[in-house]
């Protein structure tokens, strides 16, 4: 695995939540998106080497509804960055971490990603995440 790419955030208001990420890395956020097989909508701030994805649900059958029914707002996951994530995946899978997808599906901010489930990874869930290139 490469570098922490970012540090995911469950906030219930994306709008309120981009305001005050705003004031709180001194920068707008440079993309906002919406991934509807996810139930998502999204945006990413960059601060230096650092970024942020703040996640709202948009479904209450959204990951990210049920995350916050359970826990709250707060971290929802720490993605990282890889090269390859099909290696990567089946790497883990060898090391006997339970993946939540069998393939890599289209994340935000084009990425291929992949999730670890949490119960393997003391509570953490873990994306990782390879740039999609243009062909
Ligand atoms: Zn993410």
């Amino acid at each position: 695995m490469d570098k922490i790419e970012h540090i995911g955030i469950a906030v219930k208001n994306l709008k309120d939540s981009n305001a005050l990420f705003t004031k709180l890395m001194g920068v707008e956020p440079y993309k906002m998106e919406e991934v509807a097989s996810e139930g998502v909508r999204t945006s990413f701030f960059k601060s230096g080497p650092n970024k942020v994805e703040l996640l709202e649900a948009t479904t209450t059958e959204s990951p990210i509804a049920k995350f916050l029914e359970k826990k709250g707002e707060g971290i929802h996951h720490i993605a990282f960055a890889v090269e390859d994530i099909k290696k990567e995946m089946a790497r883990l899978q060898e090391e006997g971490f339970v993946l939540l997808n069998e393939k890599p599906k289209k994340g935000a901010d084009n990425k291929w990603v992949a999730f670890l489930h949490p119960k393997g990874t003391n509570g953490v869930l873990v994306e990782l995440c390879q740039e999609i290139k243009e062909e």
